[in-house]
């Protein structure tokens, strides 16, 4: 089983984001990158089903500026065999996105290709699911378990209230949520082994894909500041001011 792993450069999740003054984005000069938590969390699977005997080869590829070499050698340097940059200077949009990696699944005939639930910076949670409706295969979003069997999975995932599992045959697109594992730390060997490891570049224009961004973003802007806490003296205090002052209590 070949798989595929999608890994985004994004704002550290550390880090507290300053909007621009002009609302017209984040501002990212000398913000800290890392590979977004959730991509970890898809590559730690896929390199566990290949510590396990289960996959051949683990690819991770990345959509965006240069820098994201760097997301990608970390990703290497815990221990994906093999890299692709697909560089671009656009903001990049699940659908843009979705229509590489379709193309990078068919040419590298992966079985398997896993992703993020989600992007921390712009929480769109829609690349999975629009890469799956593009490949015409299977899709489980949200996995918080995933067993191999022979050429199929199943895939437990969280909803509303419990848990559900389904069979996938391959190939299929799995999103990865927060409980399915506890990514690795990359070792020092690991990080110099990494140096050496494969990492090529493959421009949109080859893959055929317009990364030019349809969405336009129109404003952004800070949350409303929270005011502060007060201490009440009474149960009947906080009910009158959860009732009258916050609105959320009707008639009590
Ligand atoms: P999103 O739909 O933007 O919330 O992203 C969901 C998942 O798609 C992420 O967790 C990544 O696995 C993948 N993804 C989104 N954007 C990119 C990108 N520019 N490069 C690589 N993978 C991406």
């Amino acid at each position: 089983m070949k798989l595929l792993v999608a890994v985004k450069r994004v704002v550290d999740y550390n880090v507290k984001v300053r909007v621009k003054p002009d609302g017209s984005g984040i501002d990212l000069q000398n913000v800290k990158m890392s590979m977004n938590p959730f991509d970890e969390i898809a590559l730690e699977e896929a390199i566990r089903m290949k510590e396990r005997g289960q996959a051949t080869e683990v690819v991770v590829v990345s959509v965006g500026p240069k820098q994201a070499q760097e997301t990608l050698r970390a990703a290497l340097a815990m221990g994906a065999d093999r890299a692709i940059l697909v560089p671009t200077e656009e903001r990049t949009e699940p659908l843009g996105v979705a229509k590489v990696l379709k193309v990078i699944a068919e040419r590298e005939g992966a079985d398997l290709i896993l992703l993020g639930k989600q992007a921390i910076d712009d929480d769109s949670n829609q690349t999975g699911q629009m890469l799956a409706a593009l490949m015409l295969c299977g899709q489980a979003c949200f996995a918080s378990a995933i067993n191999v069997g022979d050429g199929k999975l199943e895939v437990t995932r969280e909803i509303d209230g419990g848990l559900e599992t389904l069979e996938l045959p391959l190939p299929a697109v799995v999103t990865v949520d927060l409980r399915l594992n506890e990514p690795r730390y990359a070792s020092l060997p690991n990080i110099m082994k990494a140096k050496s490891k494969p990492l090529s570049e493959i421009s949109p224009d080859d893959i055929g894909v317009d990364l030019h961004p349809r969405l336009a973003v129109v404003r952004v802007s800070e949350p409303p500041a929270r005011t502060g806490g007060r201490m009440v003296s009474s149960v009947d205090e906080l009910l009158a001011a959860l009732r009258d002052e916050a609105g959320v209590l009707k008639g009590a």
